[in-house]
């Protein structure tokens, strides 16, 4: 006999999208289940840098666009978090840093003011003193500025590991789902997907399910064939640095272009080494070049922008990954979290990991707003499926793989 199983809600994809969603819609009385056919976090969610962007970065551009307004919520809402204060208890998750900062490499004086007046954003960028530095701008060989912004850095492995916390007995591991898995009735509603791990299946039952799978959204668009849910990947070749030094560092580089020129975050190993991860200008312009080449163009930047290091002895390591976001003109940058809503299906994307609060909530409003009358709840066939493993950072992956 085919097994069964069936919840209010249920969401396929366990990065920072569905796992926020999880514990909302848990607290919010809902019997709600997740799917992820990888591993927790590994996604695109476990190689972002942590930034929770107060909308800084877009206002780079010197417009506040409507990103930007949507973003300058989110610090204060994490933090909120943070303290155990928020709508999720997240206080065991470190802040990695306070602050984030912005560097000039040499000093742009009053053209630097009044970009950021233009940008509206001087309340949240403060100049700093020299002794307010990071202590690797210290150095008497630093001849530029640095200003800090309303952006704090947080553990992204450590965050992830808290949402599953209390959702143990909600998170299975199954195969790739295939389209041929989902069933639909005649008016396009989804009845039921079967999943499948180690040789069993289960045909799933949901008032709505939600995809927030990332780029394996792309099972659900194909099954969807709508003009109007589509996927775009904009790809980055991010590089990380096992540096011979201890410094700290959370910040972008200014450039002459409207992007970061490199955007650096720091990071520890288990066994105690610092990692620079460096994203911005760099891993935009990366994509086309091979690691060798990516690390190259790495070494050298560094060593214009720190001619005071010696990254002789630095170990490097690059990788490609895409963003994958809902289709914009052009393949440009979303504006901010996307969700849409056919029939008893969701399709979402946060679009930043600092949006997933928001994403979420839009995504509970509708759910409220649908007013979901049966309370399904029958899990017993899932009951002895594994747990998805939770992912390994980048940098233990790629610098500590030998030490384990
Ligand atoms: C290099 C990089 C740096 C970034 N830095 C930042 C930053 O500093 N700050 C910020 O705010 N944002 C940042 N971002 C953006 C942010 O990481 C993403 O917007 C966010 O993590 C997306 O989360 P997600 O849950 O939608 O997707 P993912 O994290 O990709 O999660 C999707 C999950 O779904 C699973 N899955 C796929 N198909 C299926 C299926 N059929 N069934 C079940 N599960 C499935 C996958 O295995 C994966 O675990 C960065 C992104 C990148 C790539």
């Amino acid at each position: 006999m085919k097994k069964v199983a069936a919840a209010d809600v249920v969401i396929f994809g366990g990065g920072i999208a569905g796992l926020w969603l999880l514990n909302r819609l848990r607290q919010s009385g809902f019997s709600a289940i997740l799917f992820e056919s990888g591993s927790l976090g590994g996604g695109q969610t476990h190689k972002a840098q942590g930034i929770i962007h107060g909308g800084m970065k877009y206002a780079l551009q010197g417009v506040l666009s409507a990103d930007s307004k949507a973003m300058s919520e989110m610090p204060e809402r994490w933090r909120q978090c943070l303290q155990g204060k928020g709508e999720i208890d997240l206080s065991a998750v470190p802040v990695l840093s306070s602050q984030h900062y912005l560097w000039a490499p040499t000093k742009f004086g009053s053209k630097l003011a009044g970009f950021f007046a233009g940008a509206a954003l001087t309340s949240k960028v403060e100049s700093l003193s020299k002794e307010h530095y990071p202590a690797v701008f210290q150095h008497p060989d630093f001849k530029g500025e640095v200003f800090s912004l309303d952006e704090i850095v947080i553990d992204v492995p450590i965050l992830i590991r808290e949402l599953v916390k209390a959702n143990q007995d909600a998170v299975f591991k199954i195969e790739p789902l295939c389209d041929e898995e989902l069933k639909f009735d005649d008016h396009g509603k989804l009845v039921s997907a079967t999943v499948y791990m180690a040789g069993k299946a289960v045909e799933v039952s949901a008032q709505q399910f939600v995809f927030t799978a990332g780029a394996g959204n792309e099972v659900i668009i194909r099954k969807l064939k709508q003009p109007d849910v589509a996927m775009q990947r904009r790809p980055l070749h991010m590089v990380m640095v096992k540096t011979p030094f201890n410094y700290p560092l959370y910040a972008h580089c200014l450039g002459l272009g409207a992007r970061p020129r490199i955007t650096v975050t720091t990071h520890h190993t288990q066994n105690g080494s610092t990692v620079w991860y460096l994203g911005g200008q760099l891993a935009e312009d990366g994509i086309h070049k091979d690691s060798a080449t990516q690390i190259q163009a790495a070494r050298e930047e560094l060593q214009t922008l720190f001619p005071w290091l010696d990254f002789a002895t630095a170990e490097f390591a690059s990788f490609m990954i895409d963003r994958a976001e809902p289709k914009q003109k052009g393949g440009m940058k979303p504006e901010t979290s996307f969700i849409k809503v056919i029939e008893n299906i969701i399709v979402a994307w946060p679009t930043k990991l600092a949006l997933a609060p928001k994403l979420a909530e839009e995504i509970l409003q509708q759910l409220q707003a649908a007013h979901l009358t049966q309370h399904l709840f029958d899990i017993r066939e899932l009951r002895s499926w594994p747990m998805p493993p939770l992912a390994m950072p980048v940098w233990e992956d790629a610098f500590c793989k030998s030490a384990g």
